[in-house]
């Protein structure tokens, strides 16, 4: 009934904060099992959690990185992901006869 799920993004690679009554906050890895807590503070968990995320994304080479196609910055899922989206969708190697000069109108 209440669509709680819609704003998780990536919920496989995202640590997320849990608040138990009575107990505190805790850390809960990707995998949805408690690896850090419990804390009384929600921002020393919210700390603690986003320093397990800054490690699992860097040791998963997530994060900004240059696209290998067109050398745009974009948001990497993981050492895997290579190309920028719209080169993703593209295909693969920007089109030399239409570089991505896109104009858009406004009407
Ligand atoms: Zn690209």
């Amino acid at each position: 009934m209440m669509g709680k799920d819609c704003n998780l993004p990536k919920p496989s690679t995202q640590f997320r904060v849990d608040h138990v009554p009575g107990r505190g906050f805790f850390v809960l890895d990707p995998g949805g099992e408690k690896c850090a807590g419990p804390f009384k503070d929600e921002n020393k968990a919210l700390m603690s959690r986003d320093a397990k995320q800054a490690a699992a994304d860097a040791k998963a080479k997530r994060g900004p990185r240059a696209c290998m196609a067109c050398g745009h910055s974009f948001p990497s899922e993981g050492i895997h992901n290579r190309l920028c989206n719209d080169c993703k969708y593209r295909g693969s190697a920007p089109d030399p006869l239409h570089p991505s000069t896109r104009q858009r109108r406004a009407a």
